[in-house]
């Protein structure tokens, strides 16, 4: 196919392979990507004619795909990385070491531990990312707005999640006082976020979604009406769901029903929602959760490192129609976020589930862009490159002595081989990184920073 523009803004050109992930997954050997005001305006094999362009970009040695789409995190997290006194426990255990540590959470923390956070998803491909921030200190300050002035610096597209949680220590929850605000405090600040931030056009760079901590952190009068203000602000809702059996326990006990079940209960069962891990539902909720359209952010290092023992049924959520994407969950619980690594263990995850012949790299790489794009309701703008979609991707060099004798699919070898990071990553046009480094300037002094509050908050 042939869509050549007159001019581009920018060029990616002499791909090894660009995989498009359109709804065909065609490849183009030799391939090129042209991008004019922030959105595809060509894509062409080698023999096509290519446009001419004021910034050109060599993929020479690349594999090109769409940017990778994060559709769960917790970025304040990596101020909290791979912490000794939380590394062993059990999910309920690990939060309630460390809900006192992330009390002391304030807007700089916020916006240096975005800054690094979102830098580290660049050099790993992604080119969008959600953030769940749901810890928000008493006095703390506008946490959310913070996180997204670090995203803007950087470049990188953006949806920060409203998270919240109003069920402390004293209602039978697990987070300190301190961390938690009443139904109205985190409505008001939802509604006031999604006004001032949140842009709905087409190739929009900053969305916001609602999203309670999960069905255990919060009431059900505030799920409820979380649910309502998502549909009259036109919005999408966010929760973590069925990560952990101990979640089912509390479920049974407290609501007297599977956690699933009271999710539709307090009127999420839509394709207004995605849900982080979802790893331990049954054939029924599988098969409505498909009905409903609910997306699912699938966290496969998550899932290995603190979720209770399981893996989330990705082949057989797809196999319902539910929209599965990529997510690397908080630094803290995952400790590294390269959505490279996230899909080569959704490549491996899957396939040590249900066989070789279950997962393949494609598999993997279409959750990580279509897939994800369906879950933030950006499906044929965001996740692939065609024509008029976002101008995001990724050239990831497949040379050097990782990839040496990997001739003869670069697609398969991409997440065989490796490890791999970016070489440059473009978003909306602009290169994030190039030639494997940040665009943005500041990255020594940001570490610096990064390390005096990750020292303050550890109390180390
Ligand atoms: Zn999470």
């Amino acid at each position: 196919m042939r869509d050549v523009p007159a001019r581009a803004d920018l060029l990616v050109r002499d791909a090894l392979l660009v995989a498009t992930v359109d709804a065909a997954g065609r490849e183009l050997p030799g391939g090129w990507v042209a991008v004019t005001d922030g959105l595809v305006s060509g894509v062409g094999a080698s023999t096509d004619p290519m446009p001419a362009a004021a910034t050109v970009l060599d993929a020479r040695g690349c594999l090109v795909t769409p940017g990778l789409v994060n559709t769960h995190h917790h970025i304040y997290q990596n101020l909290t990385r791979s912490y000794r006194p939380a590394v062993n426990g059990t999910l309920f255990q690990w939060l309630t070491t460390l809900y006192p540590r992330w009390a002391l959470l304030d807007e700089e923390a916020a916006y240096v531990s975005a800054w690094v956070g979102l830098a580290e998803l660049a050099l790993g491909g992604c080119t969008t990312s959600t953030d769940h921030l749901y810890v928000h200190p008493r006095g703390a300050g506008d946490l959310i707005t913070a996180e997204i002035r670090a995203a803007r610096e950087l470049g990188m597209r953006f949806h920060p999640t409203r998270g919240s949680m109003s069920l402390s220590e004293k209602d039978g929850g697990l987070p300190p006082d301190s961390v938690v605000q009443d139904d109205d405090e985190i409505l008001a600040d939802s509604e006031r976020l999604v006004r001032q931030h949140h842009d709905p056009a087409w190739g929009a760079m900053v969305r916001v979604a609602l999203a309670p901590c999960s069905p255990f952190s919060v009431t059900p009068a505030l799920m409820r009406a979380t649910a309502e203000l998502a549909e009259r602000l036109d919005v999408r809702l966010h929760t973590h769901l069925a990560e952990d059996p101990d979640e089912d326990r509390y479920a049974a006990d407290t609501f007297g029903k599977r956690t699933i079940e009271h999710f539709e209960d307090v009127g999420w069962g839509s394709d207004r929602a995605w849900v982080a891990h979802c790893i331990y539902p049954n054939d029924d909720e599988i098969a409505r959760m498909g009905r409903w359209g609910t997306g699912v952010a699938h966290c496969p290092s998550s899932n290995m490192l603190i979720g209770g023992g399981g893996i989330a049924p990705v082949a057989e959520f797809r196999a319902a129609g539910v929209p599965v994407g990529l997510g690397c969950d908080g630094s803290a619980s995952t400790d590294s976020a390269s959505l490279w690594m996230e899909a080569r263990n959704a490549l491996l995850l899957g396939r040590l589930r249900r066989g070789p012949a279950s997962t393949t790299a494609r598999d993997a790489l279409t959750i990580a862009t279509r897939g994800s794009a369906g879950c933030l309701g950006r499906a044929g703008e965001l996740g692939e490159l065609t024509v008029g979609a976002a101008g995001d991707l990724v050239c990831w060099p497949l040379e050097g002595i990782a990839f040496a004798g990997a001739l003869s699919d670069p697609v398969e070898a991409w997440l065989r081989c490796g490890p791999v990071v970016a070489r440059h990553t473009v978003v909306h046009g602009r290169a994030v990184v190039q030639d494997g480094r940040v665009t943005a300037p500041g990255e020594e002094s940001m570490l610096r920073r990064h390390a005096e509050i990750s020292a303050r908050i550890q109390d180390v």
